[in-house]
């Protein structure tokens, strides 16, 4: 059973209250909210009562974002800040901001992400490393930037992975590398941030209606075109895939679990976002909520 928390509700800084002084209202910062689950975390946290520093790689982005707050009345409590997970500077550098202008850091997500369509005998390496960097790199950069802070506030890391980084799926070669290898950095890091104060959880959608797909910007006749032997799986997958995304949960649905991550006195390791997502997942995951191999490596920092 999970305990809701209330975060301490205390006015916004003032020019009585400048940058700096430490405030006792509860700070997550989320990367990638542009769009989709980041933009939709972003709200609801903001409607949550956190302070929310929303980050994105272009600030320019913002619209959408800054017109959801204020229809939902949280303007005030979002706050907008670039942050590019592939830059090292720009994630040290906004952690920095944020600690010195709040006085304190409660919860990271690790939200922003991109995906990868193809094989790598026809992509090349350069996806994949760069599949790697968004996906993997930029969450190892923030986490190690953000875990001193957390540590002083008993805080909270809470990362978008996917159903896809449980189950490896055709044509996703890259992406779901990048995305099994944050949940398993996660899982290592949760016992060890466990014994310090920090919760760990991986939160795993499955297909969300969000910019994840157009932000591809797929050439699918040519991708057709030039796929080689590889163009009628390549044609199934398409066909497949667009049909699951017929029925995607929209971002505010994929974004509960990480409200309900930052909100709950003990959050599951793992949550998936939808009945859909845990059932494709089970096949493979004897331990869908991650407490039973929580529970065995725990025992060995304890
Ligand atoms: P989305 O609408 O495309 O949002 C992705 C966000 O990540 C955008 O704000 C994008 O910013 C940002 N981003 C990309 N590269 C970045 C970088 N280098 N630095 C900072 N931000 C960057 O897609 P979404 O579905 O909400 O994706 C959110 C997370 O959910 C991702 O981790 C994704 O892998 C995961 N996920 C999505 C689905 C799905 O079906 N949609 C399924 C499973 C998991 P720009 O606007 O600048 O590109």
């Amino acid at each position: 059973m999970t305990t809701e928390i209330t975060p301490e509700i205390t006015p916004e800084p003032t020019p009585e209250t400048p940058a700096g002084t430490p405030t006792t209202r509860k700070t997550v910062l989320i990367t990638g909210t542009s769009s989709g689950i980041g933009l939709a975390a972003a709200v609801a946290a903001a409607r949550a009562g956190w302070h929310t520093v929303a980050t994105l790689r272009d600030t320019g982005r913002a619209d959408a974002l800054l017109k959801a707050a204020e229809e939902a009345g949280v303007a005030g409590l979002v706050q907008v800040k670039r942050l590019d997970v592939t830059d090292a500077a720009s994630v040290t550098g906004c952690v920095a901001e944020v600690v010195a202008e709040h006085g304190r850091l409660d919860a990271v997500v690790n939200n922003a992400g991109a995906g990868s369509v193809g094989t790598v005998e026809q992509q090349g390496m350069e996806p994949v490393r760069s599949a790697m960097e968004v996906n993997y790199f930029g969450v190892v950069e923030l986490t190690r930037a953000a875990l001193p802070h957390l540590r002083a506030s008993g805080g909270r890391v809470i990362t978008v992975t996917s159903v896809g980084g449980v189950v490896g799926q055709p044509f996703n070669e890259a992406y779901c590398a990048a995305k099994f290898a944050v949940e398993g950095f996660m899982e290592s890091l949760a016992p060890v941030a466990a014994t310090v104060g920090v919760t760990v959880t991986v939160v795993e959608p499955g297909a969300v209606a969000s910019e994840f797909v157009t932000s591809l910007r797929l050439d699918v006749p040519a991708m057709l075109a030039g796929a080689g032997p590889y163009a009628p799986a390549l044609k199934a997958y398409i066909e497949r895939t667009t049909r699951s995304f017929a029925g995607a949960q929209s971002p505010e649905e994929a974004a509960a679990p990480i409200i309900a991550a930052l909100t709950a006195e003990r959050p599951p390791f793992r949550v998936q976002t939808s009945q859909w997502a845990g059932d494709f997942v089970a096949p493979k995951l004897a331990d869908l909520d991650g407490s039973a191999v929580q529970g065995l490596t725990g025992g060995w920092v304890r």
